[in-house]
């Protein structure tokens, strides 16, 4: 049986450059980067390299890139680190309804631990913030602004520029989680006016457990974990030497190949929607039409579940998700849908295909041939048609 693989948004298989490029900082150079002898210094500047290497590709210096486990820690440093170091400042950020867990409870957590104010901010049918609602939130003692820059489950990217715009004018640090930005969207941090900026590598084809956090000169931000003086103090623990590499290299391919990449992405992305549409009827997109990552495509398929579909799906090798990896298995509607007032009677039956490097043409012509079937199959069954 063919595997498809269509869920790039969860993780990505690591490519074959960037496990050739991890492999010897595993074995024979296995130094640690704070040690002072050779091997030491062998590590440390592969490190400093990867670190320029990020840099460059967001727009900034390498010093101002601090390396993590990932996303997740990413968003809570950034974000419990600028609450505790400006608690004298003010107690409120804003963020939206349509983050990623990771900076949806670590907002309740600042909410919850250190006496904040958290706005989360509706979206449109879209799933794209309203910066008038926005400006509308901004007062006195907001500290931080933190709206991703493009959705995980349905790929809307966020006016970004705008918001940066306003963060600045208002003198409020703006953090972005562009996890699933890197590597498929230009990222320039200055242009942008973003102050912190979060990544994984696991999510374009690098090592998962590895991250990385942009930080501005002069902001204001205290560690979340003591330890250690690595990372300028800015986050204690041994660096991950082999992740490192392995990220930088990702981050060199997607960057360099990002055009192309995202050219074909829309088109197969399109091949999938056009096809669908042609064989099922009561089929919904979700997420902007335009401003969407060229990757991703939510479909609601209505009438039937969306956990029935993928576990069809699954038996016929193809691989796609109901939505975020870190909430399956939950049988809540999607918090982006639901907040997007997609009826619970059709995002209950959404599925996200995540599309990425090695997916090809024949892929799709695969799915419009095995999916509509299943769709009617399930249809058929389902007490609400
Ligand atoms: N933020 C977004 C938007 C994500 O999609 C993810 C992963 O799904 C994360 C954060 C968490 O990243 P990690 O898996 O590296 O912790």
């Amino acid at each position: 049986m063919r595997h498809i693989y269509l869920d790039h948004n969860a993780t990505t298989p690591v490519r074959k450059e960037v496990l050739d490029a991890m492999m010897p900082y595993f074995s024979e150079e296995y130094g640690n980067a704070s040690s002072v002898h050779l091997k030491g210094q062998h590590a440390r500047k592969k490190v400093e390299e990867a670190r320029e290497i990020i840099g460059e590709t967001i727009g900034t210096e390498s010093v101002d890139i601090v390396f993590t486990s990932g996303g997740t820690e990413s968003d809570n440093l950034a974000i419990k680190g600028v609450a505790m170091a400006n608690l004298e400042k003010g107690r409120h950020v804003i963020t939206t309804a349509v983050e990623h867990l990771a900076v949806l409870d670590t907002c309740r957590f600042i909410e919850e631990e250190l006496g904040f104010e958290v706005t989360r901010l509706p979206v449109d049918k879209y799933g794209v913030v309203d910066l008038e609602r926005l400006k509308g939130s901004i007062r006195k003692d907001t500290i931080l602004i933190s709206v991703m820059f493009a959705n995980n489950e349905v790929g809307t990217i966020q006016p970004i520029k705008e918001i940066g715009r306003l963060a600045k004018k208002n003198g409020i640090y703006f953090h972005t989680d562009a996890v699933q930005a890197l590597g498929k969207e230009p990222i320039d941090v200055e242009e942008l006016g973003i102050d912190l900026c979060s990544f994984s590598a696991h999510k374009l084809n690098g090592p998962k457990g590895m991250g990385a956090l942009y930080i501005r000169k002069g902001v204001k931000i205290i560690p979340i974990q003591s330890g250690g003086y690595h990372e300028r103090k800015r986050r204690a623990g041994t660096l991950n030497v082999p992740g490192i590499v392995g990220f930088a290299k990702a981050v060199e391919i997607a960057t360099k190949d990002m055009q192309k990449q995202n050219k074909n992405l829309k088109k197969l992305t399109k091949r999938l929607l056009n096809g669908l549409q042609k064989q099922l009827n009561e089929i919904y997109l979700n997420g902007h039409p335009e401003l969407r990552l060229s990757n991703t495509l939510n479909i609601s398929f209505r009438y039937i579940e969306g956990e029935s579909l993928i576990l069809n799906f699954d038996m016929k090798g193809i691989f796609a998700s109901t939505g975020s990896a870190c909430t399956s298995g939950s049988l809540e509607p999607s918090h982006v849908l639901t907040s997007m007032k997609v009826p619970p009677e059709v995002s209950q039956g959404s599925i996200r295909f995540s599309f990425g490097h090695g997916n090809t043409e024949q892929d799709v012509d695969y799915c419009l041939a095995e999916i509509p079937p299943i769709v009617k199959r399930l249809r058929d069954m389902s007490p609400l048609c």
